[in-house]
């Protein structure tokens, strides 16, 4: 048994990669364990700032891989490490999940009404009023920052409009977008794996189904690069993309060959 991509430390992309909404892709629970087995580190990197890192846990044991709270990572992480790192002790405006809102105060966030920040998550309990006060902040002319840039979040049912789609509603209603956003592509996100993990960049590789998130951000950060077809991407986008990975998979079973 052997890994085809020479690496340390694999950081996995979840959906459209490891499972589709509820349901494991076939075999990806297998490769986890194999790839584990052999001593490498496995780790699972997600923008979505709706969720808990706890949430994840649960999720992926219940499918049959055991997994550590250490081995998640979300956007809800870069922006926390970059808030505290380069805008220490100023205040943000949440647009984001009860959960993420927890998230911040656990890890020391100063919330405000009238903060220096406003700071735009995956909302999944959205309101008019959030959106008008995040608005007012905006035209006052406060820092503009973004969990992650998706533009939608898949479920069984059909797309989730998601915070790419939110900056577009901002730059509609007062003309502004983020200064920074913190997930996949970014450097934030590149910053929390350096801030984790004492593995040089070309030992590391992202694995995932999202050309302008996943496959960009191994390459921006100097990581190697898997794009998965289970997902999101279709030969035809690949093709079309100027965005090219590494390594093209039907899927991360081919991230294990058998000898
Ligand atoms: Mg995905």
């Amino acid at each position: 048994m052997k890994a085809t991509v020479d690496a340390d430390l694999f950081l996995f992309d979840l959906d459209g990669t490891i499972y589709l909404g509820d349901k494991p892709i076939e075999g990806a629970i297998d490769t986890l364990k194999k790839l584990t087995a052999m001593g490498k580190k496995v780790c699972f990197l997600t923008n979505n700032s709706s969720k808990d890192k706890r949430e994840y846990v649960k999720k992926i044991s219940s499918m049959g891989y055991p997994v550590d709270l250490w081995q998640i990572v979300t956007s809800t992480m870069a922006a926390v490490q970059f808030l505290h790192t380069r805008r220490p002790s100023k205040s943000v405006y949440p647009i984001g999940t009860p959960t993420f809102v927890q998230t911040l105060e656990e890890e020391g966030v100063p919330i405000s009404e009238d903060a220096d920040i406003v700071l735009l998550a995956f909302d999944t309990t959205l309101t008019y009023e959030k959106l008008w006060k995040a608005n007012i902040l905006l035209e006052k002319g406060r820092e503009f920052i973004a969990t992650h840039p998706d533009t939608v979040c898949p479920s069984d049912i059909g797309d989730m409009p998601d915070v790419g789609a939110m900056m577009a509603l901002f730059e509609c209603s007062c003309g502004r977008a983020p200064s920074i956003i913190c997930g996949k592509p970014y450097s934030p996100m590149a910053e929390i794996i350096g801030h984790l993990f004492d593995i040089p960049k070309e030992r590391i590789c992202m694995i995932g189904d999202r050309l302008y998130t996943d496959i960009l951000f191994g390459i921006n950060n100097g990581y190697q690069s898997v794009l998965v077809l289970s997902g999101e991407t279709t030969k035809e986008m690949l093709s079309a993309s100027g965005i090219k990975p590494s390594f093209v998979f039907d899927s991360v079973v081919s991230l294990v060959k058998e000898d």
